[in-house]
């Protein structure tokens, strides 16, 4: 099992660790700890280098987190110091938490729900159950969107008992009950006062990290179903 040091600290850049597991297949290793993230909930996984050597996929299975990596694996049992790309961590970071702006707004102000998301550094898409929006809305959702960036909103991050978090209200339009029953812990992100997801992702600690949100264009996917797109741009 790995342990997920950017679970709780979203900002480490470099770590320690041991390899548990080598595959020569896919010229993986598993750490015993790692702070790469291994991608899901729409934001791709870091990229970087362990022990030097270009780390070009992570990706997580049952319970651990396999790196890719190009050169000679290490051995098991050996030390590695792993180093996290920040300039596009970062920017993720700062993409992820506008998402989650973008998605707490739409909901406070029009009850739509998200439906799905993507996204790479400073650009997203993000997918709702939103029939009203239409071209005029888009410039009031942007601003709408900037000024809870500007209030400088908190956000926290918590580790709940899968029974605690089922208790809250906000979590079950996000489909917290789609979560596999095995799974005994639920992270939550809360954008304090405006947002609370389960959510795995790594976000910045304060709205005011995003920048600006610009809302760059939709698409009608039927009736129902509309996609906006955002770019995030340095404040
Ligand atoms: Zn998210």
């Amino acid at each position: 099992m790995t342990e997920l040091l950017y679970q709780t600290d979203s900002y480490l850049k470099e770590f320690d660790a041991i390899v548990r597991e080598s595959f020569l297949d896919e010229n993986a290793v598993v750490l015993d700890r790692t702070a790469f993230y291994p991608g899901g909930g729409g934001q791709p996984h870091d990229l970087g280098t362990l022990n030097g050597l270009p780390v070009r996929k992570v990706g997580k299975g049952a319970d651990e987190v396999r790196h890719v990596i190009e050169g000679s694996l290490p051995a098991v049992g050996e030390k590695v110091h792993g180093v996290i790309d920040w300039d596009r961590r970062y920017r993720l970071m700062r993409t992820h938490t506008a998402m989650h702006v973008l998605c707490g707004t739409v909901f406070r102000d029009y009850g739509a729900l998200v439906t799905g998301g993507d996204m790479e550094p400073l650009k997203g898409r993000m997918d709702f159950e939103f029939e009203r929006l239409q071209k005029e809305l888009v410039s009031v959702i942007e601003a709408a969107v900037n000024r809870e960036v500007e209030a400088g909103r908190d956000v926290r991050v918590q580790i709940l008992p899968r029974e605690q978090a089922f208790q809250i209200p906000d979590l079950i339009r996000t489909k917290i009950n789609l979560l596999p029953a095995g799974i005994q812990q639920v992270r939550t992100v809360e954008i304090v006062g405006l947002d609370l997801q389960a959510d795995g992702g790594t976000h910045v600690h304060n709205t005011r990290e995003v920048g600006r949100i610009r809302v760059t264009d939709y698409k009608s996917k039927g009736a129902i179903n509309k996609r906006m797109y955002i770019e995030v741009l340095d404040g």
